[in-house]
Formats: C-alpha cells, structure tokens, sequence
C-alpha cells in the first residue's frame, strides 16, 4: 500500500465512521453494521500496514547494526511497502555499504603498512597499558601487556624520553643483546593521550661502523708508520752495506731524516693518545657567556679574534664545561684559519636554544669553505688539508660531543664560508 492508498483508506474510513455515526443518530442500527464492519476492515488494513512497516524499519536498522549492506526491501515492496521508500532504503544501505568498505580498506593498508615496515612500534596509553603493537615489535620485544613488562633499561628510557629525543638502550638477548634505538611521540586519539614508542634494531649498523672505523683506522696506521719507517729502513740499509763510503756529510743528513720522521711518528702516537683518552664528561652547569669571556681571553693572546651571541643572554648549559671549551677552542681555531685569508675575516660563535629547548652552539667564518671530497672526510682522524695540521681537531670535537649525547654536523659554502654546530 503506498502513501496514496494509506491517505484513501484513512479518509475511508473517516467517511465510514461518519456514515455509521449518522446512521446510529438516525435510529438505523441494522444499517449502520453495514459502514462499522467496513470501517473495521479498513482500520486492520491501516494496522497492519502499520506492523509491516515498523518491521521493515526494524531490518533495515539490524542490517546497518550487523553490516549486511545488500539487503533487498523487494519483498516488502510487494507486500505493500511504498517502491520509493523501498528503494531509498536499498539506496541507503548502498552508501553505507560502499563507505564502511572504503574506511576499512584504508585500514588495512595502514595495518598493512605499520606491519611491514621493519620499525618496532608500539602504543601505550596514560595508564601505560599497550593498545597497540606492530609485528617487528612482537618480533623484538615480544607480545608485551603493558610498558611494566618491558626490559628495566628500555622502560626508564621510554620514561624519561621527551618527544623528538632518541637514545640507545641495549636489550639484553643472544650474542651480547641488540642496541637499539628508542624515540617517542605523543598524539591524542579519540580523546585518548597515547604515547607511540619506535624502537630499531641498530646493531648492524654499528657493526658496519664500526669495521668501517677499523678500516680507516688502520689504513690510517699503515700510512703513518710505513711514511716513517719506510725511509729509516732505506738509509739504514744503505748504511749497513759493508763497502758504502762513510762520508761524515750524509751520515749527519741522514741522521737528520732518521730524526725526523722518528719525531714525527712519535707525535703521531702522542696525537692518537689525546684523540683515545678522552675522559667521560663531568656534566655541572655553568654559563655559556662566562665561558665564552674565558674563550676570547685565551684565544686572544694567540691572535685570534672572534665575536659571539648569547641568546638568552643568562644561557646555562650542563655539560663538562672544560671538554666544551676544548671544542670551541678547535672550531673556533679551524674557523680563523679558513677565514685568516679574507679581506675581512669574521668568526662568530652564536649559543641558544633551538626547538626542542636543546642548547645549540655554531662557530661560523667567512673562510675559504670546505671542498666537496674534504667534507665527508672530516672528522676522520687525522684528516688535514693543512701543511702542519695534526687531523685530530675535529675528531675530538666530535668524540667529546658524541660523549654528551649531542651532536656535530657542519654547513659550507665553498669561498663562502662554513658554520659547525654543535647540539648538547
Ligand atoms: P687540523 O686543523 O689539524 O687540520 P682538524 O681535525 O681540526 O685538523 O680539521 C680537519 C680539516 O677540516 C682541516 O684540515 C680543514 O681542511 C677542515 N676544516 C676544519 N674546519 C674548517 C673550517 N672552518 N673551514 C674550512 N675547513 C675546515
């Protein structure tokens, strides 16, 4: 029965009531069962059209509530229920439908994705309850309840971690445990402050660095000793030839090589000893401008000149003050020897803060900048372009840094100048 039909039977039966309403007043009782008996049928009718449409509501709300999307309202229709409504039903399941498909295929590419990528990610709420946990977190950490039941280590570190910061914790397993590096973002979902924990397994890396390391280091041997051995063996050689002529000219000459590359493999090993005992930092606070005077003072009187910038002006930073002067006193040193040959040589240090409330020093000049293929080699030791240069500056600089838990990194601009920065 359509809309049109349901309005006919009611008016129907209006008329049939007032029909049997005047046939009572007029004393025909006989006749008005005539208009009451169709008035009854015409009231059932509109009743139970009535209970077919509460439960075609009734399906249409149990198909939203157990996500059965293609249900078809055609046997409604032909029961009575008005096509249109029947088909905007359908229409609406449709949208549903097609909505609800979408919104979880977008989760399942995210869990797809958070499941592949081969980051440990874990999610604690305020309660540090885990709420959710990645397959390379199951893998490294195990399937964990709650931030208690990690390893001690790695819980203090989650803890005390700030956003953006990332520290390397050791979990204890086979062949001496896995390094792993641990950072921490906060996000509020759904109202609820949740804490997402990233944890990547570094050890391959820092077994890559390390040989790495080794092979320079050694390669770095190499060449220092065989520079100074090389010729000592020669002329000793020559010398140990029983017919050589002994002439009291080339024994002094030689004696002067033999001396100077003996020296000079002596401050070699003395360089390597100052590069490898660097003590671990005393960290105390202190005031940047205090130690910056102090800098100026002590530079000043070897001929260097340089301005600074303390941003707050009461800067205090906790570090091992005497190893940062150490630092500041090499970038500050390479700074006025790259920019000595300019018209007008300027270094500046600049000390503040940067967005994670870290304290941030750079040292830039105005110097000759630094060449391509000189960058990446840096800070390995021994490393100079200079001709009387040791190569252990800025390895130190980055050693004492590093020991802080910062970091060293360095910007130039080939005849522009360069800028090293340093983060605590
Ligand atoms: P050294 O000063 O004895 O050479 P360092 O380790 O301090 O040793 O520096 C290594 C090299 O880095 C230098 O020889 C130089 O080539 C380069 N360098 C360092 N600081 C600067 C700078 N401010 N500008 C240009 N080059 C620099």
């Amino acid at each position: 029965m359509n809309r049109r039909g349901q309005l006919f039977t009611l008016l129907l039966l209006v008329a049939l009531s007032a029909g049997a309403g005047a046939c009572i007043a007029r004393g025909w009782y006989a006749v008005s069962l005539v208009p009451v008996a169709a008035a009854v049928i015409a009231a059932c009718r509109l009743l139970s059209r009535q209970n077919r449409t509460m439960q075609d509501l009734r399906g249409f709300v149990n198909a939203i509530k157990f996500e059965e999307f293609n249900i078809s309202f055609r046997r409604s229709v032909e029961c009575g229920l008005d096509a249109e409504i029947g088909a905007k039903l359908e229409e609406a399941l449709a949208i549903l439908g097609e909505k609800t498909r979408q919104k979880e295929g977008r989760l399942n590419f995210y869990d797809l994705l958070l499941n592949r990528v081969d980051f440990a990610i874990v999610c604690v709420d305020r309660e540090e309850r885990v709420t959710w946990i990645n397959k390379a977190a199951v893998n490294m950490v195990g399937r964990l309840r709650a931030l208690s039941d990690f390893s001690p280590a790695l819980r203090a570190s989650i803890r005390e971690l700030a956003t953006g910061e990332v520290k390397t914790v050791t979990l204890p397993g086979e062949r001496g445990g896995k390094d792993v590096a641990v950072s921490v973002a906060n996000a509020y979902i759904r109202g609820d402050e949740l804490r997402i924990i990233s944890l990547k397994n570094i050890r391959p890396i820092i077994e890559q660095t390390e040989s790495e390391a080794w092979r320079k280091l050694v390669s770095i041997l190499r060449h220092e000793i065989m520079n100074s051995m090389a010729p000592i063996i020669s002329l000793a050689e020559t010398f140990s030839t029983p017919d050589t002529e002994l002439d009291p000219a080339l024994i002094h000459k030689t004696m002067q090589t033999i001396h100077r590359r003996g020296k000079g493999l002596v401050e070699f090993v003395r360089n390597y000893k100052q590069l490898t005992d660097i003590s671990a930092p005393r960290l105390a606070p202190f005031r940047v401008r205090e130690m910056l005077e102090d800098i100026t003072v002590l530079l000043e009187a070897r001929g260097i000149r340089f301005t600074y910038r303390v941003h707050p002006a009461d800067l205090v930073i906790k570090a091992d003050r005497v190893q940062i002067e150490q630092v500041l006193i090499n970038l500050v040193k390479n700074a006025w020897e790259a920019a000595e040959r300019a018209e007008h040589p300027l270094v500046n240090v600049a000390a503040d803060l940067d967005n994670f409330q870290r304290p941030r020093i750079a040292v830039s000049d105005n110097g000759e900048g630094i060449l391509p293929d000189a960058s990446e080699r840096l800070f390995i030791p021994f490393f100079t372009t200079k001709k009387n240069g040791s190569g252990i500056g800025l390895s130190v600089c980055k050693q004492i840094v590093g020991a802080h838990g910062g970091s060293i990194t360095v910007a130039s601009v080939p005849n522009e100048g360069s800028c090293f920065t340093i983060r605590l």
